[in-house]
């Protein structure tokens, strides 16, 4: 998903793009899981069994699809969830695809509920229905598909309904980067980029990304603007923290979004508990963003905790804002 970004951004970004899992850098397990699943597939000569990704943005899933189907051979056709709100576009689409040919369904949870339950058959026996005429006129006509493999790609695999998950042969949880991760993406970006860095340099930019490629190339970009402008040859540590903190990217990482998620928290609500819908609310937000954007990365950094009566802020959280804790928060 590049959702927002600048078109030329966009052609960077797909530069930059790994062409092959060993290009890919770190999620060994998914990586070395789903290299099991398609060299069984060319042993057996049969189209590779559906793949559900799922992580928070920016981890990998789309490059992952682009991947599966260099592996494998095959074409690749992209489409996502909310672009599939009726069965029939869906039907459109299943009924072109070539024998083989990988489909790349992204944010699949969005799809319709008609579309959902068209997929159910088309993943489990490569056939579909489509239904001509309307009303008690209606007719089902049976379209046998060729096999495909159905990649599907969403932030939760809990947003999923259980039918559709179950009808994936392997689902693989992408996980966020660690800082020496993300030194190696910024290094390979670096050099197709031509730009020099130290490596002080990349652990700066990596410890600020969030634990997500995308992020890091983006923030990596930001960095090389602000080295251009003031005329700086090599990057290093201070070059490269200057120019983050222009871009309100703070030290451990923190948007705009994870900060104000963390204020309202503490501010608005003493610390929590408070539901995550109301504290989407609070920042002006859709509950999915915090929910899948925000909040996986603000727990795993220990600065937001989940409870059953609510999102509570972490004495670190509190910490980190410069803000003195009460003494009567929940913690
Ligand atoms: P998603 O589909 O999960 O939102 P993408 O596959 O679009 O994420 O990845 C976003 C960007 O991050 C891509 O341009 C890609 O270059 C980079 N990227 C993602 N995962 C890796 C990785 N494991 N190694 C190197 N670069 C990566």
């Amino acid at each position: 998903t590049t959702a927002g970004a600048e078109p030329d951004e966009r052609i960077i970004e797909a530069a930059l793009r790994p062409k092959n899992l060993d290009d890919f850098v770190g999620q060994p397990r998914v990586r070395q899981q789903l290299s099991l699943v398609l060299e069984a597939s060319k042993i057996r000569e049969r189209v590779a069994d559906h793949v559900l990704l799922s992580g928070p943005p920016g981890l990998g899933k789309t490059t992952l699809a682009m991947i599966i189907a260099a592996e494998m051979n095959s074409p690749l056709r992209i489409s996502s969830g909310p672009a599939i709100q009726h069965a029939g576009d869906l039907a459109a689409i299943l009924s072109s695809l070539s024998e083989g040919e990988v489909l790349f369904l992204d944010e699949i949870h969005r799809m319709s509920r008609p579309a959902e339950e068209m997929l159910y058959m088309a993943m489990e026996d490569f056939r579909v229905d489509i239904v001509v005429g309307k009303g008690a006129g209606a007719t089902a006509i049976p379209l046998d598909l060729p096999p495909f493999t159905l990649v599907g790609a969403t932030t939760r695999a809990g947003l999923l309904p259980g039918p559709l998950r179950d009808r994936f042969g392997f689902t693989g949880h992408l996980e966020f980067y660690s800082v020496e991760e993300l030194e190696l993406v910024l290094r390979r970006s670096a050099m197709l980029m031509d730009l020099k860095v130290n490596s002080a340099g990349f652990y700066e930019v990596a410890s600020r990304s969030r634990g997500t490629p995308r992020i890091a190339n983006r923030l990596l970009r930001r960095v090389r603007d602000w080295a251009l402008v003031h005329g700086i040859e090599q990057i290093d540590a201070r070059t490269a923290s200057a120019a983050l903190d222009m871009y309100e990217v703070d030290a451990r990482g923190l948007d705009r979004l994870d900060r104000a998620v963390l204020h309202a928290l503490c501010t608005k609500f003493g610390g929590g508990p408070v539901g995550l819908s109301t504290l989407a609310i609070a920042v002006g937000e859709e509950t999915e963003t915090v929910e899948t954007v925000a909040e996986p990365f603000l727990v795993r950094e220990g600065l937001l905790g989940r409870t059953p009566r609510g999102r509570i802020a972490t004495p670190q959280a509190w910490e980190h804002l410069g803000l003195t804790m009460p003494k009567d928060a929940v913690f």
